[in-house]
């Protein structure tokens, strides 16, 4: 998918489809999306909308953000479905969003259950995330554990 973008608020169904993505992490990128429109035009800013460049990855992919460092193998893009999408505002590059852009649809990601990559050791403004048990996907427990006393 790279070169390769979509605006979420255009066929959100269709996007799960296309990106791979998981249900859940799909309306919460709408739910973000609506939100920043509404606040941007209540302050009478036209929101340009957020546009999908990434979602579920067959193979690691080295962050537009940190191009020196060797792509993350753990991640949670190779998820099938996935559970992370990368963004970009409008028609520019992520990298050329300013970081309050990113901060402010962060921190409103965060506040409704998602995991946003600008608060990573390593900083990913653009990735936002869910976490498994947010999907019913259990923790991998050791067996002593799961069968108890
Ligand atoms: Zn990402």
């Amino acid at each position: 998918m790279a070169g390769h973008s979509e605006e979420i608020a255009r066929d959100p169904c269709g996007m799960v489809r296309r990106w791979a993505l998981s249900p859940l992490l799909a309306s919460m990128l709408l739910a973000l999306d609506g939100w920043a429109c509404g606040v941007f035009s209540s302050k009478g800013i036209r929101w340009p909308g957020l546009f999908i460049v990434s979602g579920y990855r067959a193979q690691p992919v080295v962050s537009a953000f940190q191009p020196a460092l060797p792509a993350a193998i753990k991640s949670r893009h190779r998820r099938l479905p996935s559970l992370a999408a990368d963004l970009r505002v409008g028609h520019v590059k992520a990298t050329q969003t300013p970081i309050e852009v990113w901060t402010f649809l962060g921190l409103h990601w965060e506040r409704q259950g998602g995991r946003w990559g600008g608060n990573f050791r390593k900083p990913d403004p653009n990735h936002f995330d869910i976490d498994p048990l947010l999907v019913g996907e259990g923790l991998e427990l050791p067996p002593l554990i799961l069968e108890g006393p």
